[in-house]
């Protein structure tokens, strides 16, 4: 036998192997699912919008307070928040403040109208704010939710999430109200059988402004719904605008009402800061620091 012989058979089987392979190998890759591409998939549709109206007015929390408030807010996505300030300027302080904060804003003017301005007896504050929210919203929004949000609260985000949902009113309890601690509608069996709060005062709707949020498409339907100039009654009067609105109708947030997300906190009330005497502090950084003192 030619000594070349074997070799060539060698090669010939090795060769005809590899070609076997190659061919199962290729037959096997053809047989795998195409790897899932993430970005070529549609994103999931946006959340309902939420609509936050919050009523600032100038004193001396004013910054601190939409500091807190506003990153709270930066944590909700698909929100706008309008701010309507009690004042007849605007304020480059708040523009600032809101810039700085980062979340999508409108920002109004809505005074006091004088005529309650100077009365001794309790003020209707924040009205005319939350009004203009809501001339806003009617111009502006077709869906998603409206949440009248004071600026000197304390909010858990869940809410912000829960409420976002609201088909027509939802409400949920309300922590820091009145000597009971809590104003909240009270549940039996998944339904509102009456209101506990503190101060009842003949009201059909008890309830605190942070407990309650309402559907933009509900509000449409309702053209002349608003929050009347009568302290105390503001959310009553508002809510009673919003009727028919059958308490059946009315959707139980926090676990069916059994949580506390939302608090009535309110904020030591702070003195305007005394005058920076500029002749012994000119050329400091304490007339930069004087210009951020909010003064009512
Ligand atoms: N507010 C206002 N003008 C005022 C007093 C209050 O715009 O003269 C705003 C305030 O910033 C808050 C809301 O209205 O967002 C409710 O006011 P406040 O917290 O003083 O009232 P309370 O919650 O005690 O009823
Ligand atoms: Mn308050």
């Amino acid at each position: 036998m030619a000594t070349g012989q074997p070799i060539k058979m060698y090669l010939t089987i090795f060769v005809a192997t590899t070609c076997i392979y190659m061919v199962l190998y290729q037959y096997h890759v053809s047989r795998q699912p195409m790897p899932q591409v993430e970005f070529l998939k549609a994103p999931p549709p946006p959340p309902p919008p939420l609509y936050i109206i919050t009523p600032t007015y100038k004193r001396a929390e004013q910054l601190a307070e939409l500091t807190r408030l506003g990153y709270t807010l930066k944590h909700v996505p698909n929100l706008l928040w309008i701010v309507v300030d009690d004042a007849n300027h605007t304020s480059p302080l708040v523009i600032e403040t809101l810039n700085r904060i980062g979340v999508p804003y409108e920002y109004f003017l809505a005074p006091m109208p004088e005529i309650y301005k100077h009365t001794k007896k309790a003020k209707p504050r924040g009205v005319s704010n939350r009004n203009r929210g809501l001339d806003y919203i009617r111009a502006n929004a077709t869906d998603g939710v409206l949440y009248f949000a004071d600026d000197d609260n304390t909010y858990d985000i869940s809410i912000f999430d829960q409420m976002r949902y609201t088909k027509k009113v939802s409400m949920w309890p309300v922590g820091l109200v009145t000597k009971f601690g809590i104003s909240t509608p009270i549940i039996r069996n998944g339904k509102i059988v009456g209101f506990y709060d503190g101060w009842i005062g003949g009201r059909k709707f008890p309830v605190d402004m942070a407990g309650f949020a309402v559907s933009v498409k509900f509000l449409h339907e309702r053209p002349k719904a608003k929050m009347p100039y009568k302290p105390g009654y503001e959310e009553d009067g508002f809510l009673k605008s919003l009727q028919p609105l059958p308490l059946t109708e009315i959707e139980l947030l926090a676990s069916n009402c059994t949580e506390i997300l939302t608090w009535h906190t309110q904020t030591k009330k702070n003195a305007n800061a005394t005058a920076l005497n500029t002749n012994v502090h000119g050329g400091t950084n304490l007339v930069q620091l004087d210009k951020y003192l909010v003064r009512a």
